[in-house]
């Protein structure tokens, strides 16, 4: 897990330093001299965690610094504690209207800050461990349908805009049912895990590889049609031999080009569905293609034996 960082912001040195000592070994520490400086870290990667942001300061003050950093898209999911020597409860109340989370009074106390700094780093572990949990699937450990569906349609418009050529990908193990009938559920759920694993190392990291439901996945290759084709037989024939649990597992493919129309996915895995289904009626273990010229396709499609 990347290490928790901390940005400190304050005009007088002294003050960094107890800080720092604060939340040393607790989190990693930046420091900011004053609010422009604060802003330039915001913005850079890897951006920080948390800001513990002094509120009396030269030139720009906290609550000015604060209110750039929850103006800019970039910066504003970054959480902000104010710190400062004037707790009065004006400066509390307009500290908390500007968007910060939390609120420190000088002078520091090494337990508060230690403690402050701790339940937002448990915050953010649980918010990522959702934000994973909610984009991908438990089985398999794969991306999920919701993060294919968000992800989908920001990849296709930036495609379209780009004219980069997209393939999307279906596959639909062959004859699952009947793994489960014989061996049990369990041994179902390890081929799903075995298959997943395959298509996730054999692809390229760029490509989105997903699991769509039950023993359905969708793979969004960055390449044309052609090159997706050969990509596509080589995982068939790789499926062919994977052997997981000693079983024999093959899967029926379907690849459509996202590129010859302006199209969206659930169009393009109604295509590629179609695909899936010739590939079954044929025998199934093979792979069908779809263009918007489909002449060119006819020795493109792959069958296993
Ligand atoms: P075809 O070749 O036509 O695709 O036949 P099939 O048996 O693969 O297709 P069918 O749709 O009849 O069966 C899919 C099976 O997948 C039925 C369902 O119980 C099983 N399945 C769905 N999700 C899971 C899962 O998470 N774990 C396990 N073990 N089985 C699952
Ligand atoms: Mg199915
Ligand atoms: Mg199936």
């Amino acid at each position: 897990m990347e290490a928790f960082r901390v940005l400190i912001v304050d005009d007088i040195k002294s003050n960094l330093m107890v800080m720092a000592k604060c939340l040393q070994g607790l989190c990693e520490v930046i420091k900011a001299h004053n609010g422009r400086d604060c802003l330039e870290l915001a913005r850079t990667h890897p951006q920080p965690d948390l800001i513990l942001l002094d509120v009396r300061m030269p030139d720009m003050d906290g609550h000015a610094v604060c209110k750039e950093l929850k103006a800019s898209p970039e910066t504003e999911s970054i959480p902000v504690i104010f710190v400062t020597g004037n707790d009065s409860e004006e400066d509390e109340e307009q500290g908390l209207l500007l968007g910060a989370i939390d609120y420190i009074t000088k002078p520091i106390r090494p337990v508060i800050v230690r403690a402050r700094v701790s339940v937002h780093m448990q915050l953010k572990q649980q918010r990522d461990k959702l934000r994973f949990m909610a984009l991908h699937d438990q089985l398999t450990g794969l991306f999920n349908r919701y993060f294919l569906t968000e992800n989908a349609e920001v990849r296709l418009a930036h495609f379209r805009r780009h004219k980069t050529p997209l393939s999307v990908v279906l596959m639909d193990i062959d004859k699952f049912k009947s793994i489960n009938d014989t061996y049990g559920h369990e041994m179902g759920d390890l081929v799903l895990m075995a298959v997943a694993e395959l298509l996730e190392n054999n692809t390229r990291r760029e490509d989105v590889v997903a699991r769509l439901g039950g023993e359905e996945f969708v793979i969004l290759m960055e390449c044309p049609l052609d090159a997706a084709m050969v990509k596509v037989e080589k995982l068939r024939q790789q499926m062919e031999q994977l052997m997981p649990q000693g079983l024999m597992v093959t899967g029926s493919f379907g690849v459509v080009d996202a590129c010859a129309e302006v199209m969206e996915l659930n169009p393009l895995l109604k295509r590629a569905d179609e695909c899936v289904y010739q590939a079954k009626d044929q025998g199934r273990n093979q792979v069908v293609g779809w263009c918007s010229k489909p002449a060119a396709l006819q020795e493109l499609n792959y069958k296993g034996n």
